[in-house]
């Protein structure tokens, strides 16, 4: 079984996909947790470039091939064999990413974008996607709370990217409605990790088993 965790910067998905690996490790599951981009020797390579803020002078059409190579090689390399063997694999951030991010952030084309997204993920899709919803106030809120480093090339962004993004989160959303809830995030930790092992329990009771 393969669950995404996406949403806009600091919306908490690291957090909620750490919660729910030690729930199903107690449960005694087997579970692989990777993270976007990266995950990979060439991957973490290529995330090296994706957020180095020396390369400003990166255009849309690059960050978006650079994503999607570093998904290519996840998916071959690491997640089909995982879901192969049984493991219930957790990604922070996939594909869905790109359409936010690129798609509606960058204004590259919805359709191009698909269609690579596609061609990077081969025949895996997520069984559930949890889109973690927060505004952009509440982003910028936490990002000069509690980071302690310095921004990375894509935090950079301005307030206007990043509102694009939570919205066009929201029409994915919409229009993937079986594979895709939306969690509140600005609820506590522990209740979005509630929310979201109910809805995981119940997608198990149903169609998984
Ligand atoms: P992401 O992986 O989406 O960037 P993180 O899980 O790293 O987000 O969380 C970003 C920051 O927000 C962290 O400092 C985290 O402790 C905090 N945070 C996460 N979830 C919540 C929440 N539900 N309410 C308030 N703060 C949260």
């Amino acid at each position: 079984m393969l669950i995404t965790f996406e949403g806009i910067d600091f919306c908490g998905k690291s957090t909620q996909v750490k919660l729910l690996e030690r729930y199903l490790i107690d449960k005694h599951i087997n579970v692989y947790v990777f993270r976007e981009p990266g995950g990979t020797k060439i991957g973490e390579l290529i995330r090296g470039i994706l957020f180095d803020r020396e390369n400003l002078g990166m255009r849309n059409q690059t960050e978006f091939f650079l994503f999607s190579a570093s998904r290519a090689q996840l998916i071959r390399e690491k997640v089909k064999p995982y879901l192969k063997q049984g493991y219930y694999v957790l990604s922070d951030r996939l594909h869905d990413s790109s359409t936010a991010y690129q798609g509606y952030g960058r204004g590259l084309d919805l359709n191009a974008i698909n269609t690579v997204n596609n061609l990077a993920l081969g025949n895996i899709i997520p069984d559930l996607t949890f889109i973690i919803n927060i505004t952009v106030e509440e982003m910028n809120k936490r990002k000069s709370q509690k980071l302690h480093r310095e921004l990375d090339r894509i935090e950079l962004n301005d307030n206007d990217f990043y509102q694009r993004v939570r919205d066009g989160y929201l029409q994915i959303a919409d229009k993937y409605q079986d594979r895709i809830k939306i969690i509140d995030g600005t609820k506590s930790i522990d209740m979005i990790h509630r929310e979201i092992m109910k809805i995981i329990e119940e997608y198990r009771s149903s169609d998984f088993l």
